[in-house]
């Protein structure tokens, strides 16, 4: 029985607000804080058991811990943005309370996905006897659990590990993002990086390009590589991958918006001055855009992410893929919402689940990856994100 602080009242929190609520035993008193109340209260109406709702806003660390300190919850799930990690880390230290979250640190004026900020704060979460869990997400998150699950299972050392990400949903829109778009955004337009050989090899964005065929006929998709957070995390904790790559589907649409929005300065991250103002382009793009949350009634079609990953068992080479296929409309009859708020909400609040219940408790910032697999994966299972694996898939990957 603990309560929680839910932070961010988007596409994920109301998602991670649903899977907490429909499992009373756990979470016993649910308070879910954002910066626009009426947004928290719209999820708390959606909701079969009552929970309350608060306004914070989480730029602000006083605030925040004040408001920790009056609530003292046993965890902060953060679901806000990645620019508020570490005052919602400073604020759970201040206020002596357990961290999780499903995206790590960015500053607004530099899109560097790194986990650097966030690791500096071993020391003083282990001395603080508090726990901060990053990325308790699908991807960062279940994609580092398939990672950690099929290296305990089936292998004595990896080598290669590709996550396959594949957004086989149609929302209907000319362009709209899956979740916040800004976020989106700067993670697409980023360099690729991919692992090589003990160091990241950086390409242009979007550069490699090939086809993949996902199973249980969700379809054959064009797949792009890009850097994605967790390729750093994992290829600390398994020395022995030799490469390590992310995927991600791209309709040919998306991408002819997102070149033009690019060529004409529409996704830049600098201030530029306009009538006496000073505008992000990017942020102000985002108030054109379809809001993620508001996609969920009309997006059709399947997600499939997953991981294939090869190396060595009892001196033989093998491949397994271990993936999860979602069903956009399934999802929206369950939580009201598109696939890919739930594939992040579900991890997320079976993060808090093992956090809450001592599965996981131990003192220190850690990524999914270096705690135990099992129970996670078991739970996934349970709470709507059911998985499959696959020897020997036979794909031919670049
Ligand atoms: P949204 O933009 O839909 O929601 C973000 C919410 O955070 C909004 O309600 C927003 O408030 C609130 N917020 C923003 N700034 C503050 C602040 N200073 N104080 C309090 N609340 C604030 O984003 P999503 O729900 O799509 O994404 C949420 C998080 O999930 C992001 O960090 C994203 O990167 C991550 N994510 C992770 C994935 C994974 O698989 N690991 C996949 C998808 C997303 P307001 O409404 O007032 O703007």
């Amino acid at each position: 029985m603990s309560k929680v602080v839910i932070i961010g009242a988007g596409g994920v929190g109301g998602v991670v607000t649903h899977k907490c609520a429909q499992l009373p035993e756990v979470f016993s008193d649910i308070l879910l804080a954002s910066r626009t109340e009426s947004k928290c209260r719209a999820i708390a109406a959606q909701l079969a058991r009552p929970i309350r709702t608060a306004r914070v806003d989480a730029d602000n660390v006083p605030e925040l811990t004040a408001l920790l300190r009056r609530e003292q919850p046993a965890l902060v799930i953060n679901v806000a943005l990645p620019y508020q990690d570490l005052t919602i880390m400073d604020a759970c230290l201040a206020a002596g309370v357990n961290y999780l979250d499903t995206a790590n640190y960015e500053p607004r004026d530099t899109a560097k996905f790194e986990y650097h900020w966030q690791w500096a704060y071993q020391e003083r979460f282990q001395q603080a006897g508090l726990m901060a869990l990053l990325g308790s997400g699908f991807d960062p998150g279940a994609t580092n659990m398939f990672t950690a699950y099929i290296a305990k299972h089936y292998f004595d050392e990896i080598h290669t590990l590709d996550i396959i990400d594949v957004n086989g949903g149609d929302h209907g829109y000319p362009f709209a993002t899956n979740f916040n778009p800004e976020i989106n955004i700067r993670e697409v337009t980023a360099d690729c990086r991919h692992w090589q050989d003990g160091q990241f090899v950086t390409t242009p964005a979007m550069s490699t390009r090939q086809q993949f065929t996902c199973p249980e006929g969700v379809g054959e998709f064009s797949i792009y590589r890009m850097y994605h957070e967790e390729l750093e995390s994992l290829t600390k904790h398994y020395p022995s991958l030799k490469r390590a790559q992310f995927w991600m589907s791209f309709s040919d649409n998306y991408l002819k918006h997102l070149e033009v929005l690019g060529n004409v300065g529409m996704t830049g991250i600098a201030p530029v001055e306009f009538q006496g103002q000073q505008i992000i382009p990017i942020e102000f793009l985002k108030q054109l855009l379809p809001d993620p949350a508001s996609l969920g009634p009309r997006t059709q079609g399947r997600t499939c992410i997953g991981c294939v990953v090869s190396g060595i068992k009892d001196g033989r080479q093998k491949t397994v893929y271990l993936y999860n296929i979602c069903d956009h409309q399934a999802c929206y009859q369950e939580v009201q919402s598109q696939a890919i708020s739930y594939t992040t909400g579900v991890p997320a609040m079976i993060g808090a689940k093992m956090m809450l219940e001592g599965t996981w408790q131990q003192p220190g910032v850690w990524n999914m990856e270096q705690l135990d697999p099992d129970p996670f994966m078991a739970d996934m299972n349970r709470y709507g994100l059911p998985w499959s694996l696959i020897e020997e898939p036979g794909f031919d990957l670049l």
